[in-house]
C-alpha cells in the first residue's frame, strides 16, 4: 500500500491511517440531493478520498444556490448546467483519482433502489422529508446505512441510520406533515454556515462509517448557529414505527413502476 502525499494530513491522523485511506478509495457513496447539503458532502468526501461518489440532482444551478451551495460559480448558472454534472465538472479537477457519476435524475420509489445500487452507503442531501422517508425504506429494505441531515434558517440536524442498529426517521417522524404546515428554506430561509456545519458532521460520520470506526455517533445531533445551541439526543426505537418496527416500506412501495 503506497502512502499518498494527497491524504497525507488525513493518513496520520491515527484513527485513519493508511488501513482506512484504503477503505475509503475502495468505498461507494451515492449522495441524495445536490444542494446545500450535497455540494459540501460531495466536496468533503472528494478531497478524502472515498473512491466513487454518485451524484444525483435534477435540478438546474440557479443564482440563489450560489449563497450556499459552495461548488458552483456564475458559469454554471449562465450555461444552464444540471447541478450533478456542474458538480462533476468542478470536483474532478480536484481528486482525478476517484470516480465521479453524475445522475440527472428525479429521486422517485420507481428509481429509489436502482440509484443506491452497489453503493456503501447513502448521503442525504434532500430537502424534504418524502424523499428522506423514501431513502429511509429502501436502506432498511437493503440494510443499507444512510446519513440523515436537514437544515432551515439558523439549525439544524443530522443522524445515522443503521438499519438494526440505530432507530430510523419513522421512529422520530412516523408520519408526514401536511402540505404547506412546514416552513421550507424558500419560505423562512436557511444560512449557509449551518448548512456546511450539518453537512460537514454528516461527511464526518461518512468516513467513520466506511471505516469501520467504533466512534460512529447513535445520536440525533441539533445545531444552531443563531441560538449558540449544540445538543446530542438519545433517540429511541420505536417497536411501532411503520418501518423498522413492522416493515412496512410506505414510501418505497408508493406508485411503483409509475
Ligand atoms: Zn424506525
Amino acid at each position: 500500500m503506497a502512502f499518498s502525499e494527497r491524504y497525507s494530513r488525513q493518513i496520520v491522523f491515527k484513527e485513519i491511517g493508511e488501513e482506512g485511506q484504503e477503505k475509503l478509495r475502495n468505498s461507494k457513496v451515492v449522495v441524495i440531493g445536490m444542494g446545500a447539503l450535497g455540494t459540501v458532502i460531495a466536496n468533503n468526501l472528494c478531497r478524502a478520498g472515498v473512491g466513487h461518489l454518485r451524484l444525483v440532482d435534477r435540478d438546474l444551478v440557479e443564482i440563489s444556490n450560489l449563497q450556499r451551495q459552495t461548488i458552483y460559480n456564475e458559469r454554471d448558472v449562465r450555461h444552464n448546467l444540471p447541478k450533478a454534472v456542474a458538480a462533476v465538472q468542478h470536483l474532478q479537477k480536484v481528486n482525478s483519482e476517484i470516480t465521479l457519476e453524475p445522475v440527472v435524475n428525479d429521486v422517485n420509489s420507481g428509481n429509489m433502489e436502482k440509484l443506491m445500487e452497489g453503493m456503501d452507503l447513502v448521503l442525504d442531501g434532500t430537502d424534504n422529508l418524502e424523499t428522506r422517508f423514501l431513502i429511509n425504506d429502501a436502506c432498511h429494505k437493503h440494510n443499507l446505512p444512510w446519513i440523515y441531515g436537514g437544515a432551515l434558517m439558523s439549525s439544524g440536524m443530522t443522524m445515522n441510520i443503521i438499519p438494526g442498529e440505530t432507530p430510523c426517521i419513522r421512529c422520530i417522524s412516523p408520519d408526514l406533515p401536511g402540505p404547506g404546515s412546514y416552513p421550507t428554506c424558500s419560505t423562512a430561509g436557511v444560512l449557509g454556515m449551518i448548512t456546511g456545519i450539518i453537512a460537514s458532521l454528516e461527511s464526518a460520520e461518512a468516513m467513520k462509517i466506511l471505516i469501520g470506526s467504533p466512534k460512529v455517533s447513535k445520536s440525533l445531533c441539533m445545531v444552531d448557529v443563531w441560538e449558540n445551541n449544540i445538543y446530542y439526543l438519545e433517540v429511541k426505537k420505536s417497536p411501532e414505527c411503520p418501518t423498522c418496527g413492522q416493515g412496512h416500506y410506505d414510501f418505497l412501495n408508493k406508485n411503483k413502476g409509475s
